[in-house]
């Protein structure tokens, strides 16, 4: 079976108007607002630093002169997020009748997110139509945090292959299969549950092997590198702010990748 996978999806965003607002709009990470304790060294500070660029008019948050990342008028989109109903054939291998969720209570969100490779992109996630509108905030904060994500595609790509999904780091959320290790339905299969980098947050089982052999340098805890979830840190926090628990934080095995309505 030719793991097809292929494109990564990184197709330009501006859709949803979001193009319209990108020179007025400029999204600056951390700092601008509230958020306490956020300190990030982590900027979008790709950008070569060569041209010196034409300052933008008003900005919000003014760096400093000559330090800092300059955003461009050609800078990151702001977040989108379009939230619209899945068809059958959106979920062909992913869902059958006789899963805990009907067709009619799922939902497909496409948005935004950060990649690794300090770009903007746009994604797919499926998932439980009741919490919709709180995932799509939570992945809003991500990318604001520029949390970078590796892939965003619905399992079907991989025919439903949890395996094969997470093989190739793909953060996904609805797939009608059982709980690792179980008889009875994940919460996956309610469309309940998301699983974030994959390869950066394996699955450990309680004896400390993994399944996935490309994520052999990600097993322990903490660990500071992109797209590691670490106890109490902000990806967690911004989970836990729509009330969403952190399977890292189980006792036994430990499932750094997964976060659900339940905790479970
Ligand atoms: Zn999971």
């Amino acid at each position: 079976m030719a793991a097809l996978v292929g494109m990564t999806g990184c197709a330009e965003v501006g859709d949803a108007g979001a193009s319209a607002t990108a020179r007025t709009r400029v999204p600056a990470p951390a700092a601008a607002s509230s958020a306490p304790g956020s300190s990030t060294p982590a900027a979008p500070s790709s950008a070569t630093a060569s041209s010196p660029s034409a300052t933008p008019s008003s900005l919000p948050v003014s760096p400093a002169p000559g330090e800092g990342p300059t955003p461009s008028p050609s800078g990151p989109p702001p977040f989108s997020a379009k939230i619209e109903k899945v068809s059958r054939d959106d979920v062909r291998h992913s869902w059958r009748p006789g899963c805990p969720v009907p067709l009619s209570g799922l939902r497909k969100i496409t948005m935004t997110y950060w990649g690794f490779d300090d770009q903007a992109h746009t994604g797919t996630l499926v998932i439980n139509k009741k919490v919709a509108e709180d995932v799509a905030s939570v992945f809003g904060k991500l990318y604001e945090m520029r949390y970078p994500i590796r892939r965003m595609e619905p399992v079907d790509v991989y025919k439903g292959s949890d395996y094969d999904s997470i093989d190739a780091d793909n953060t996904s959320a609805f797939n009608c299969r059982n709980a690792t290790g179980s008889g009875s339905w994940s919460n996956h299969a309610y469309g309940l549950a998301v699983d974030l980098n994959p390869r950066e947050n394996p699955y450990v089982y309680a004896n400390g092997s993994h399944a996935h052999r490309n994520a052999d340098a990600f097993v322990d805890r903490p660990l500071k590198k992109p797209g590691v979830i670490n106890s109490g840190d902000r990806v967690v926090r911004a989970f836990a702010q729509i009330g969403w628990g952190w399977g890292g934080s189980w006792s036994g095995a430990k499932d750094y990748q997964h976060f659900s309505e339940n905790g479970r």
